[in-house]
C-alpha cells in the first residue's frame, strides 16, 4: 500500500503519517517500560495494568466486565489474571451477598505494595512532556482527547471517562469553551479529564 503510514516514501513526505508512526514509538515504550517492571516483580504487564487500575479506581469499576472493557480483552483473559493475582495473594475478591456470583477484586497489603513500586512505570514518559513549553501542553493534550475520541466512536477504545463523551460536557458554539455541568463551572483546556470519577457516558 503506497499511503501507508509507514512506507517511509509516503510518511517522510506527510505530517499526519509522523505523528502516527511517533505514536506507535509512544505505545513501543509503553511496552517496554511495563516488561522491566514485570520482569522485576514476576509478574506480566496485564496483571501489573490491572493491580494499578484497582488501586486507582472505585469499587464498582472493579468487576471482571468492566476490566474487560476497560483492557479490550475478554472476560475469559480477566478471569485468568484475577485467578494468578489471587493465588499470588495480590488481591481479594469480595463477593455481593445478594448474588453470590459477582464479586468485586480489592488490594491485599501486598498487592498495595507492589503497586506503589511499579506505578511510577511511565516517569521516562512524563519527563520529556514535563519540559515542554505550557501551550504546547495543552495544544498536545487537546489534540490527544480528540484523537481518543474518534477511536471511541470508530469503536477502537470501549470504555471512556473523559469530558468529551460525557453526559455533562457542553462545548461552544465555537469550539474554543468548554463547561461542566456537574461542576457547574467552566472547564479550561488543563481541566479536560481523561479519567474522571463523575464521567457519565452520552
Ligand atoms: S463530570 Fe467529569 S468528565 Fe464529565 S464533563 Fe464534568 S469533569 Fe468532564
Amino acid at each position: 500500500m503506497n499511503n501507508s503510514d509507514f512506507n517511509l516514501n509516503y510518511q517522510n513526505k506527510s505530517i499526519e503519517s509522523k505523528i502516527v508512526a511517533s505514536l506507535e514509538r509512544i505505545s513501543q515504550a509503553f511496552r517496554v517500560l511495563l516488561w522491566q517492571e514485570s520482569k522485576e516483580f514476576a509478574l506480566t504487564p496485564i496483571q501489573i495494568q490491572v493491580l494499578i487500575f484497582i488501586f486507582y479506581h472505585h469499587n464498582e469499576k472493579c468487576k471482571v466486565s468492566y476490566l474487560a472493557d476497560e483492557f479490550n480483552l475478554t472476560k475469559a483473559t480477566i478471569s485468568e489474571t484475577i485467578k494468578t493475582l489471587e493465588q499470588k495473594e495480590l488481591i481479594t475478591k469480595e463477593f455481593d451477598t445478594q448474588d453470590t456470583r459477582s464479586f468485586t477484586i480489592q488490594l491485599t497489603k501486598n498487592g498495595k505494595k507492589i503497586v506503589e513500586q511499579t506505578s511510577l512505570f511511565s516517569k521516562e514518559i512524563f519527563n520529556p512532556i514535563d519540559k515542554l513549553h505550557q501551550d504546547d501542553k495543552e495544544t498536545l493534550l487537546f489534540s490527544l482527547l480528540n484523537i481518543i475520541k474518534h477511536l471511541n466512536q470508530v469503536k477502537v477504545i470501549t470504555i471512556q471517562r473523559m469530558c468529551f463523551t460525557c453526559v455533562y460536557y457542553k462545548r461552544s458554539a465555537n469550539g474554543q469553551k468548554h463547561f461542566c455541568n456537574l461542576l457547574n463551572q467552566n472547564l479550561q483546556t488543563t481541566d479536560l479529564r481523561i479519567d474522571c470519577p463523575d464521567y457519565v457516558s452520552l
